[in-house]
């Protein structure tokens, strides 16, 4: 790899990572895609998905599984997730991790146990009030 490809790479690399870090929303790696094309326009999907990985698995930022495409979070340290349903929105769940379901895992099974990631799923705030008053109109109609 010629030093000036590699020079590009860098520089990918860091814009992809400051796209991660510049918002708290847990964005989806067609977000991000959209984000830094707009400073790269030669940039590919494919190098956004593939520094995205990398970024991840070297513990810059963190990957993020939820049942729709998958997030990535700058926050690095251990905490639990809100996935909500409807519109898709992922949130850090206002609990503390707890490193007890750890020990108590290991004990129990003889695994020895790293983490666990935990994602709550249902309706965000905004989502629930939407759905409770669409019943309470049905309600009403009745
Ligand atoms: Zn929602
Ligand atoms: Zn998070």
């Amino acid at each position: 790899m010629s030093l000036s490809r590699r020079g590009r790479n860098t520089k990918q690399r860091k814009l992809i990572m400051e796209a991660v870090q510049s918002r708290c929303d847990h964005p989806s790696a067609d977000d991000i895609f959209i984000s830094v094309r707009k400073q790269d326009k030669k940039i590919s999907k494919g190098t956004v998905y593939r520094n995205l990985n990398i970024l991840a698995e070297t513990g810059s930022i963190c990957h993020v599984r939820v049942p729709s495409a998958d997030r990535y979070d700058s926050r690095t340290d251990m905490h639990y997730h809100m996935f909500c349903a409807s519109c898709g929105v992922v949130v850090d769940a206002p609990i503390p991790y707890n490193e007890k379901y750890d020990k108590l895992a290991e004990e129990i099974s003889g695994f020895r146990i790293d983490r666990h990631r935990t994602v709550f799923e249902g309706l965000c705030s905004e989502c629930r009030k939407k759905y409770e008053e669409q019943d309470t109109n049905k309600q009403i109609n009745k």
